[in-house]
């Protein structure tokens, strides 16, 4: 089966009594057991799930992996990830990643022992340096957030093996639409459910997804452990979602072409961040590793204040954190997603303005920024 048709089948058999062809919210916390330590299938919720189930089969199946975990929060997949570290274990960080992934490893983790640098991972000098004997995982995203370098995934995929070290890809930008990392190479997949995923502004979630049985083991008795389980609204919704998952993204990616060059050729934008631009240093990687480019982009204005008057301006796009809905976003990264690693190796220039193009018509979302851009 294609992408498109196992969004909307894998895991999501008709249910057996009723027949019902959306998969029901099994809203429990617990089951009854037809004998003292003999449950049918679950015991507990935090255990396991119908519902989630349902979620896991078919991320593990659109990311080509064996099997998915679903969890609260992306950063409660990364923190269940992380969990799997011991004191003195060492993580290469991209220098460009998600600031919640930064600010846990560097003020959560960092007090349990596990160290960590972030280079930039387009160098593989650098990252080579980087490695230690120690050495667990090489975290990166691509197209990383919010300045859309490309990191060539098979490449650093290829070095992390050799070293020994876990390749883990954040490929909540891209989707397993756009992006398979595990074909690719990589050994762990991990997602924020919140953004395409769910696709609809209306969800907190995330997973991981690996074809590695023994790592799969492990972080099962992790989620059960450490307890950072999605409930099964949320997995309903995410499984809503992930069914339009392809057309969403062919409609994101077609906006965001639109609104780059709009903005490429507009005279008070300084510079475009969107790897389908032909002259973005990462476009030749991203061709090859990506179906099409993706819905997020980020432009330079003339000076703070510009970008901030961009965002306050816009009458589509909401000003807000966040992405991957199907509503328009816009936002400065400096003072908003990004403050949290202001003056840290993360930091973003001042004039920067992020949008997650939403699925309206591209032609009002251009309007819309021609407007506030004027
Ligand atoms: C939002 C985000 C996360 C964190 O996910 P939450 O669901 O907000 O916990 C991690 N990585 C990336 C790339 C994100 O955009």
């Amino acid at each position: 089966m294609r992408f498109e048709t196992r969004a909307i089948h894998v895991g999501q058999d008709p249910d057996a009594e009723f027949g019902a062809v959306s998969v029901p919210i099994y809203q429990t916390s617990t089951y009854a057991q037809p004998a003292v330590g003999k449950p049918k299938a679950y015991d507990y919720a935090r255990g396991g799930n119908p519902t989630r189930e349902a979620l896991q089969e078919v991320l593990a199946s659109l990311e080509g992996g064996t099997r998915a975990l679903s969890f609260s929060s992306g950063l409660g997949a990364t923190t269940t990830l992380l969990l799997t570290l011991r004191p003195g274990d060492h993580v290469v960080l991209g220098d460009d990643v998600y600031g919640g992934t930064y600010r846990l490893l560097a003020r959560v983790m960092n007090g349990w022992g596990v160290e960590f640098d972030t280079v930039d991972l387009a160098d593989e000098v650098s990252l080579r340096a980087a490695i230690r004997d120690r050495t667990r995982i090489v975290w990166l995203e691509s197209p990383t957030n919010p300045l859309m370098k490309i990191v060539d995934i098979e490449r650093v995929a290829a070095i992390s093996r050799e070293a020994g070290a876990m390749c883990v890809v954040d490929n909540t930008f891209a989707t397993p639409y756009l992006q398979r990392p595990l074909g690719l190479g990589a050994d762990v997949v991990v997602h924020s459910v919140t953004k395409y995923l769910g696709g609809h502004s209306d969800l907190i979630g995330g997973a991981i997804v690996t074809s590695d049985d023994e790592l799969i083991e492990r972080l099962t008795f992790l989620q059960n452990a450490a307890g950072a389980v999605p409930g099964p609204m949320d997995c309903f919704l995410a499984l809503r979602g992930v069914k339009t998952l392809a057309i969403r993204m062919e409609a994101h990616c077609t906006g965001a072409e639109r609104i780059a060059e709009f903005l490429a050729g507009h005279p008070k934008v300084a510079r475009v961040y969107y790897p389908g631009l032909p002259d973005h240093p990462g476009h030749d990687v991203a061709a090859r590793q990506m179906r099409r480019f993706g819905g997020m982009l980020s432009f330079e204005t003339r000076s703070r204040d510009d970008a901030i008057a961009v965002a306050e301006r816009t009458r589509i796009f909401f000003l807000a954190e966040s992405l991957g809905g199907v509503e328009s976003l816009i936002e400065v990264p400096g003072p908003m997603t990004h403050a949290s690693v202001a003056g840290s190796p993360l930091e973003v220039p001042e004039s920067l303005v992020r949008v997650s193009v939403g699925i309206e018509h591209p032609d009002d979302l251009v309007a819309d920024l021609e407007q506030a851009l004027s």
